[in-house]
């Protein structure tokens, strides 16, 4: 605990790079080839935490990291965690520890409320947003085949299901499609308009061309802040089109649903009581440590029948009373996750996490009015969140040579050390993503970060 006190510490005074300089292999060369016999003492471990481990970690909590997404690290907890893990209880049913399947229920119930969510949705945790998609899909698909994993599974005969995302859907989602068998070809990517969201009329487009070739329509995936720019797609008629065509659909909102905690973010939401399934991951902005992933049904009682096994060493007296989480996912040993929700809300209240999500979202929008008013920068997407997605383009340089320049400048910073951001690809041109959001990260901050930004891209154009 002290060590960890102390490295954020270091953090704070901006000592560490925020990229970790290790080179391949840097760590493994450096470990004995076998585990040592004898144990060793506490001070020739703790000093290769130094030595070994943190030369090769890129510093997440850094308040000059803004790569892919704010990951959670309030100390409050990291507390959580560590009683948890000091515990050492695992929750295979209620009886197994009581309190761990209970204060699940109550955060789970607290964070819906929270979110703006409707009392009939119910809550579990899951690890992480992938899992939670997966289970989703699989459940989608036991709707729309009248539960055929009770019987001929994957092996039936029945028309193919069709699993419908945007082109900007999270990776996580095709893989969870995989992974619950549509099958690639079964996986169709709907456009994007011009702020990359899905466009409603080209899904319901396919869905009635689908349905014309004697394929089934079983799911649509809408995201909540899209990967690569935040985009928000639009929940309402999305709903409404699932509703008329007996669709599943789920809601990724693994990292933008956390802004709904803010009351002026939830018109992003309006229609969402029409959704079967939402997940939102506490671990991203909202300050929770990995990993702790809130998945949210309106029918828990199918999610219990395609999740459920009873084995008679698993059966208690009070299953009938009591929720046995491991028939609500995959896993059958469960952490203590809910206890890292309980400390974070406790220590900090909500008004500090609410204070903080605005702060982000004003940083964020400082930033994008900087940008827009210094060509050659271009915004290339709406801040509707956090994320800030920008290119400089220095006249003359188009296609891979813009490419080149983009990558350039951003893998200078990275390697600098200074901040950490991730470049990728829009509309197969490379851009690079700000994103904002670290519980140390303030304003001055972001525009440390303007400056080096501006210097680093100028530094690049000069080179051509
Ligand atoms: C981060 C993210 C995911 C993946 O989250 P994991 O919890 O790491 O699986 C999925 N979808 C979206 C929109 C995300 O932002």
């Amino acid at each position: 605990m002290e060590w960890v006190a102390a490295y954020r510490e270091r953090l704070a005074r901006g000592e560490l790079p925020v990229q970790s300089a290790a080179k391949p292999g840097d760590l493994v060369a450096q470990l004995p080839a076998a585990a040592p016999e004898q144990g060793e003492s506490f001070e020739a471990i703790l000093g290769d935490l130094d030595r070994l481990i943190l030369p090769g970690i890129t510093h997440w909590q850094h308040p000059r990291f803004f790569g892919y997404f704010p990951s959670g690290g309030s100390l409050a907890s990291v507390l959580g965690d560590m009683v948890s893990t000091g515990l050492g209880v695992i929750g295979l049913n209620w009886q197994a520890s009581p309190a761990l399947t209970e204060l699940e229920q109550v955060m789970t119930d607290w964070l819906r409320d929270l979110l703006g969510l409707p009392s009939g949705f119910s809550g579990v945790i899951q690890d992480t947003a992938s899992v939670a998609s997966l289970i989703a899909l699989i459940c989608a698909r036991e709707r729309a085949s009248d539960y055929s994993a009770e019987r001929v599974g994957l092996q039936g005969t029945e028309a193919p299901l069709v699993v419908y995302v945007s082109a900007q859907a999270h990776s996580s989602i095709e893989k969870a499609a995989l992974l619950a068998g549509f099958g690639r070809q079964h996986v169709h990517a709907i456009p994007v308009d011009a702020e990359f969201r899905m466009q409603v009329e080209a899904l319901a487009a396919a869905v009635a061309a689908d349905r014309a070739a004697g394929l089934r329509p079983c799911a649509i995936v809408a995201t909540t802040g899209t990967t690569a720019t935040t985009a928000m797609d639009p929940i309402a008629p999305l709903a409404a089109l699932a509703q008329r065509e007996g669709i599943w659909l789920h809601v990724d909102g693994a990292m933008g649903g956390l802004a709904m905690l803010l009351p002026e973010c939830r018109h992003y939401w309006q229609g969402i009581e029409g959704a079967d399934s939402i997940v939102v991951n506490p671990h991203k902005w909202m300050t929770v440590a990995f990993d702790c992933s809130l998945y949210l049904v309106r029918d828990p009682e199918h999610l219990v029948r395609v999740m459920s096994t009873r084995p008679s060493y698993l059966q208690t007296p009070m299953d009938a009373q009591v929720r046995n989480y491991r028939d609500w996912g995959i896993p059958l040993g469960r952490r203590f996750r809910a206890l890292k929700i309980w400390l974070t809300l406790r220590e900090q209240g909500m008004e500090t996490i609410r204070a903080r999500l605005r702060r982000d979202m004003a940083n964020a929008r400082w930033l994008a009015a900087q940008v827009d008013g210094a060509a050659p920068w271009r915004r290339i997407a709406p801040v509707t969140l956090q994320t800030v997605c920008v290119r400089h383009e220095p006249p003359g340089l188009e296609g891979a040579a813009l490419d080149r320049h983009t990558r350039r400048w951003a893998q200078a910073i990275n390697d600098s050390g200074v901040a950490y951001l991730t470049p990728a690809m829009v509309d197969d041109r490379w851009m690079v993503r700000v994103s904002i959001g670290i519980e140390s990260t303030e304003a001055r901050h972001v525009e440390a970060l303007w400056q080096t930004m501006r210097a680093a891209a100028d530094a690049s154009a000069r080179e051509g």
